[in-house]
């Protein structure tokens, strides 16, 4: 149906973060009439939304940014190793200034419904401001960690203070100075916000239901010799560091940690400690395979909290006993240390969880904790639940909630069987949230950009997985995970933080070896996809 309020593209993007900006220069690029959709009212995602003290990237800014710009690469000036949020967004802003991008881009626009027409082979997607967009292809650029994770603890409605959601930061920011605030969770968020907020409140209590490894991020100016080395051969760089296991520059140990004597591992433990960041957990070759293994990695992490933490009670609740790196490792400034201050109070609620919220406080085993202010630093939906808030149908009006109610079932992370033209980025089946994330989503938009280009060329309509492939693939990130330690803990890669998630590992792990599979399904002729043949390529052009 068309009317005033319906918008002919040839692709809508859903999304203006890292993905989304880079959709639309790349599909732009192509000569295509695209438009980003963005319910935020500024660009940025991830961090337009997370604004929280602390909150800054934990791999290296050198390496948290793009690359498909060789000029964009070398005039950006980071300040600091790993940048501040507002250090991040201003470079997305700058992005989205130097290659015009804002004109493609609509803010304030909530996408509530994405329907597949079968017989013209578009898309039509709904917006909370009652406006219609019609494109052939539509590329969900949603985030993987972009819809906030609250659980429902009882009483909360009841609670007088004020309450906050790291990943819904006020822009104004959050006056900690004389309150007792409250911080629910322990996960990344919380590592990174707990020092600053401990240091503005009258006092902090820390609910922790599971400990998380946390590695000092040693984060100060770029060092200079290394800005000028990378500056050298900046492409090199990142072609090294794509070769790694997580796309990022983590050298992987050549040994495994069991054929190293105590005194070799103790030696490369500490100077990946010294070294900081998430680089540790690549010490040796055998850390997310074999248990013994790992458990040298996670002993050694947990003899640094206890010589950091003076209280040895406290000391021991913050010594994860999990295998480390099954949940998100985490990077910090000071995070152990925060629980020697006399303002700081530790609340295990492992064994014990969180009975209710009253009007003035957080209750656990019975005894209320007074409190001004909560946080819930409680994450995200991870990977789908940007996804499943919006009401896609493919063929025949199939939901994909419905398609996916035993969990995500994509080829490639890219593309999912019923739903011809629609494209993920970073999504459940892709290295993601187990990558670099920037390289990880410059590489999905190049591949769908690369795909749609292709398609045009030879007036395609439509592509669209097999079941076959996504069968084949699904079993393959299954397996590949089995053979590690990481589906072995309860954690939002399997989506064991939002009560009645199915329980699927949902990133693939291997950024080289992915890569290599997309390629090679690309110079294949999309091998694995099925090509509808077109009536006129893209629509209207
Ligand atoms: C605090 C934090 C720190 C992180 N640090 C790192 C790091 O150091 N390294 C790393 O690799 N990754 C990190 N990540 C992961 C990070 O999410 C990615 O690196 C990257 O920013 C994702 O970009 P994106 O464009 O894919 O998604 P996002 O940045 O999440 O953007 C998605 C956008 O889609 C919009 N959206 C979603 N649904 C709709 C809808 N229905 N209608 C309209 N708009 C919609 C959202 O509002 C959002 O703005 C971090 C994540 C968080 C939360």
């Amino acid at each position: 149906m068309k009317d005033a309020r319906t918008t002919e593209l040839d692709a809508v993007v859903v999304g203006a973060g890292f993905a989304g900006l880079y959709a639309v220069h790349r599909l732009r690029g192509l000569g295509l009439r695209v438009r980003a959709l963005e319910r935020g009212s500024g660009i940025g995602g991830t961090w337009f939304w997370n604004r929280y003290p602390g909150a800054r990237c934990d791999i290296e800014s050198l390496e948290y940014s793009y690359q498909f710009s060789p000029e964009l690469q070398h005039e950006w000036e980071w300040s600091e190793r790993y940048a501040t949020q507002g250090e991040i967004l201003r470079y997305l802003e700058h992005v989205a200034d130097r290659f015009d991008l804002r004109r493609d881009v609509q803010l304030d626009t909530l996408v509530t419904a994405a329907r597949f027409d079968e017989p013209t082979h578009l898309w039509t997607l709904e917006t909370d401001t009652g406006e219609r967009f019609v494109a052939r292809f539509c590329v969900m650029a949603t985030g993987c960690l972009s819809s906030a994770n609250l659980p429902e603890f009882p009483g909360r409605e009841h609670f007088a203070g004020a309450t906050y959601h790291t990943g819904h930061w006020p822009h104004e920011g959050v006056d900690f100075t004389g309150q007792r605030v409250a911080v629910i969770g322990t996960g990344s968020s919380a590592i990174q916000s707990i020092p600053l907020i401990a240091r503005e409140a009258q006092h902090l209590t820390v609910f922790q239901r599971t400990a998380s490894y946390s590695i000092p991020a040693h984060n100060g100016p770029i060092d200079p010799e290394l800005l000028a080395e990378v500056r050298a051969d900046y492409a090199g760089f990142r072609r090294r560091n794509a070769q790694m296991p997580f796309g990022a520059n983590f050298p992987l140990g050549e040994k495994g940690a069991l054929e190293a004597d105590p005194e070799e591992r103790g030696r490369v433990y500490e100077q990946r400690w010294q070294r900081g960041g998430l680089g540790f957990i690549t010490a040796f070759s055998d850390l997310p395979l074999d248990r013994e293994a790992n458990e040298t990695a996670a002993e050694f992490v947990r003899e640094k909290i206890r010589q950091i933490v003076r209280d040895p009670e406290t000391a021991e609740n913050l010594a994860p006993k999990q295998v480390i790196g099954c949940k998100r490792l985490c990077v910090d400034t000071g995070y152990y240390e925060t629980f020697n201050r006399p303002n700081v109070t530790l609340v295990d609620v492992s064994e014990t969880p969180i009975q209710e919220i009253t009007g003035s406080g957080v209750v656990v085993g019975g005894r209320e904790y007074p409190v001004d202010t909560i946080v819930f630093a409680t994450g995200f939906d991870a990977m789908t639940g940007s996804l499943s808030r919006i009401d896609i149908r493919g063929r025949e009006g199939l939901p994909l909630s419905e398609k996916w109610s035993g969990g995500p079932r994509t080829y490639l992370g890219l593309a999912t069987a019923d739903f011809p033209n629609l494209f993920f980025v970073t999504g459940p089946g892709s290295p993601s949230v187990l990558s670099n994330m920037v390289p990880s989503i410059e590489q999905h938009v190049n591949w769908i950009a690369d795909c749609i280009g292709w398609l045009r060329e030879r007036d395609l309509a439509a592509i669209e997985a097999t079941p076959a492939a996504e069968d084949a693939w699904v079993a393959h990130v299954n397996e590949v995970a089995d053979l590690t330690l990481y589906p072995s803990c309860n954690s939002w890669y399997l989506g064991a933080n939002v009560p009645g998630k199915p329980r699927v590992f949902m990133p693939y792990l291997g950024f080289p070896p992915y890569v290599a599979k997309c390629d090679e399904v690309a110079a294949k002729g999309y091998e694995g996809f099925a090509l509808a043949p077109g009536a006129g390529m893209p629509p209207g052009s």
